[in-house]
Parts: structure tokens; sequence; C-alpha cells
């Protein structure tokens, strides 16, 4: 650097601080050149489910006032937000007896009890910013977002070796790690399941949880495409952290709720030219035909022969050795499929619907990995109960390359902008999925739908 540069510059910041009446000013824009101007103090009034308590009817509907925020926090008025199957015992209460229990559902790691909190249920949905902290870099008051229901830090170790799916905050989301953001009347503190809530008028959440997505479709398609079970199941299929499906090949998809039908339609506009749906639900198996499946199967009509079936869909034009066979020397009859996306999962209560052959959701896992090409991928989404048996020579040597992961393995702000605009560009069909759509109050109707498996998923708009 010059002496005639540093002059310059020192006569230029003199000048400034001069013209910005004692400097103030300055300081101001310097505060904020990275951030945002300052919190906005807010006693906003909004109404919100608040779910506490054991048993059925914990969740009710509340008015509260919402406390001033700071940091790295940011409000969302919410638009939409998924009403997800994972949930169902904590907005219902436990509905069968292989589900968890609402007191189970976060990690016991400290005093408190999740079931004795007044928790705001939900986990993401999209909206507009209201108000961003000062630290905010992310996003501005006015944007549309989608509140992940995985967070993205960027610099954690987890997310830095390309797997924000595994993000450390989503370690930081037990009840002893939950912030009050807003009061009840009485005075109750009320708290966010996973700092991001969604089932109430606001969100109000950390920057890590939230991407700005920039689109003006309609709230619900909106929030189908950016909702948790989409961008697992797109996830599952088109993001690299686990394995992006490649070109003309074969996939199973076991179960065709909305993850399952959001993996359906990853493999679609992936390219893949076998996509075999696999649901005990007559409905679902029909929304599967209709956004992409080339092949569906009953698993109760299939019964043990499922996997047999499933490699006998992706057998090749040859089982010849030398001439590119996918069976070589016919030991496993039918190929299996390249990649199988599992998506079945428990049961959370009893459906009023087809039943799958097994509660706990150990059968289908067992089966996705058995129904996979020797050298294939099998990509895990769901929850189940239990602990896994496999063929033991099958896991080993077997060349099955397992991938497991939170979210189909996304990377928020990498992926979720991916999928609007698939969802923009007609690529991906959002109202397939959404077959239930309701207004805040009658959230607790249309989760039942979910519960009992009546609809494919539901969305509340705002
Ligand atoms: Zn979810
Ligand atoms: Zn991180």
């Amino acid at each position: 650097m010059s002496d005639k540069e540093t002059v310059s510059r020192r006569e230029w910041l003199q000048q400034s601080v001069a013209a910005a009446a004692g400097g103030a000013a300055l300081l101001a824009q310097t505060g904020t050149a990275f951030g945002q101007p300052p919190a906005e103090r807010t006693r906003r009034r909004f109404k919100a489910w608040i779910s506490r308590g054991d048993g059925p009817g914990r969740t009710t509907l509340h008015e509260a006032t919402l406390r001033p925020i700071g940091g790295r926090q940011v409000v969302v008025r919410t638009e939409a937000t998924n009403l997800c199957y994972s949930n169902v015992p904590a907005v219902l209460g436990q509905m069968s007896p292989t589900a968890p229990a609402p007191s189970a559902l976060a990690a016991p790691n400290g005093t408190r009890r999740m079931a004795d909190l007044a928790v705001i249920q939900g986990h993401g949905g999209i909206g507009v910013v209201e108000a961003v902290g000062p630290e905010v870099r992310r996003v501005q008051v006015g944007d549309r977002v989608c509140v992940s229901g995985t967070p993205q830090c960027g610099p954690c170790y987890r997310c830095l070796r390309g797997r924000s799916d595994m993000c450390q905050f989503l370690s930081a989301i037990g009840a002893d790690d939950l912030v009050p953001i807003a009061d009840l009347d009485d005075g109750t503190p009320v708290y966010e399941n996973s700092h991001i809530g969604g089932l109430a008028e606001v969100m109000v959440t950390f920057e890590e949880w939230v991407v700005p997505i920039f689109t003006r479709l309609p709230a619900a398609d909106v929030g189908m495409a950016c909702s948790c079970v989409a961008v697992a199941g797109l996830g599952a299929t088109t993001a690299h952290a686990l394995m992006a499906i490649e070109p003309a090949s074969s996939v199973a998809v076991v179960g065709c709720g909305p993850l399952g039908l959001s993996a359906i339609q990853g493999a679609r506009i992936a390219g893949a030219s076998t996509i075999i749906g696999i649901d005990p639900v007559a409905a679902r198996r029909a929304v599967a035909l209709e956004v992409g499946a080339t092949h569906v199967l009953d698993p109760n009509v299939e019964g043990a022969n499922l996997v047999q079936r499933v490699r006998a869909l992706t057998s090749w034009p040859t089982d010849r050795l030398w001439a590119g066979g996918r069976n070589p020397a016919g030991r496993r009859p039918g190929a299996g499929a390249d990649y199988v996306i599992e998506a079945a999962g428990l049961e959370q209560a009893v459906p009023k619907v087809e039943r799958g052959p097994d509660p706990t959701g150990l059968l289908p896992m067992q089966q996705a990995y058995q129904m996979c090409a020797l050298g294939g991928h099998l990509i895990t989404t769901s929850i189940i109960r239990g602990d896994m048996v496999l063929p033991g020579n099958l896991f080993t040597i077997g060349g099955v390359t397992h991938h497991g992961g939170q979210a189909g393995g996304c990377s928020p702000m990498r992926d979720i902008p991916r999928f609007v605009e698939l969802l923009e560009k007609g690529q991906f069909d959002a109202k397939r999925l959404a077959t239930t759509v309701v207004p805040l109050e009658r959230m607790l109707e249309a989760y039942e739908e979910v519960a009992y498996r009546t609809t494919i998923t539901a969305i509340m708009t705002v």
C-alpha cells in the first residue's frame, strides 16, 4: 500500500466521520455491514396450537404473545406447514402401542420433560420473514423462506463434510435446549418443537433453519414441495450426499406415503426407466402410477414373494455372464433394483385403510435390503421400531451399499431451492400429494386424516 493511498483513506475516513454527525451514523453502518438492522422488538399476538401432557387431547388452540428476539433469531409469518406423520403422537397423543409416547419424542438429555412444556408442534413450513435479529445474514425482512426441518449451519464438522442433513444443530433440540419464544396469557412460556414449530401463525427460529426461496407460487404447493417429506424423498433420489439416481436405472420405492411418492417423482425426474412403487394402500398405489411409477406392488398380495417380484421386474434382456447379464451364473434369479428407497416406517396409529404386513416397519426394511441389486444402493429414510436382522453374508459381501441419513441426505441451502425450481417448472407435482388442505383452525381434523392414512398428506395454510 503506498503512502498516497494511506493518506487518502485516512482523509476519506475523517471526512465521513465529520459528515456523519459525530460518527453515530457511520457506526450504525459498520455494525450492519455483515448483518441486519437491529431486531424488531415486538409483542405481536398470534394463534398457536399448543401441545402438552401425555394423553389424547394434548393439543389445543391458544393466543400467545411473542417475546422480543435477538441474535440469530428470525420471526416468520407462517403461510403453510405440512402435517407430518412422524409428529402424530406429539399432536394427537399416543394412538398405537407400536408408536412412541409423546414424552419420548425428544432426547431425554436433561431435567425437563418435553411433555410438560407448552410446545408448538410441527417441524417447519414456509412463510415470510417478519423480523430478524441483528446477527442474521441469510435472510431479510420480507423474504419468503422455507423453515427447513433440517438446519444447515455451514461450519460444523458434518456440514463441512457435505452432510448438512446431520448438522450439529440437530443435536440441540431436546427439552433442555429449547428457548421460550412467547407466553400464554397465564404466563406459561411457549416453546417450539426443534426450535421451529409450524402449527401456529408464526415460527420463531434461528437462521440456520431458514432457506430463502424466490417463488410466487401458491402457499399450499410451495409448502408441500418444501415439506420435510418432499425434501426427504427428493433428497433420497437426487441429492449427492447419499446416492443420486443414474438415468435409465431401476428403482424400487418401499412405501408410497408423501415421502415415497416424492421419491418416485425424484426417480422419474432423475431419468430412472423402471420405478416400482410398493404400498398396501390401493389409493396410494394409484397416485404412485400417476406421479411416475412404472409398476406398483401390494405387499399384502405378494407376501413372501415380494422380493422375488421386484427382482423379476428389474431383470435384464440377458442373464448371460459375459454379455452384460445382471444375474451372473443364474444363482440369484432376477436382477434386483439398482436403487431402493425405503420409505415405509412404523405405524403411528392403526390405519383406517389397508394395513401393511408389519406395524414396526422392520419387515419392509429387511425386504428393501434384499430387493436391492448386488452392487446396488439402498437409501433408508423412515422411522422403525426394533432391531434389524439380515442374512449375514448378504450384508457383508452382497455388495449392497446402505446410505442412511436425515431428510434424504438433503443439504437445505443447496437442495431446497432446486426442489422449488422443480415445482416452478412443473416437474414436481405437489397437488397429487397435498390431498388435504385446511386453514389453521381445522388442523386437528386434518391431522387425524394423516394419522389414519385416509389422505396422502395434509397442508395447513394460514
Ligand atoms: Zn417430518
Ligand atoms: Zn452444521
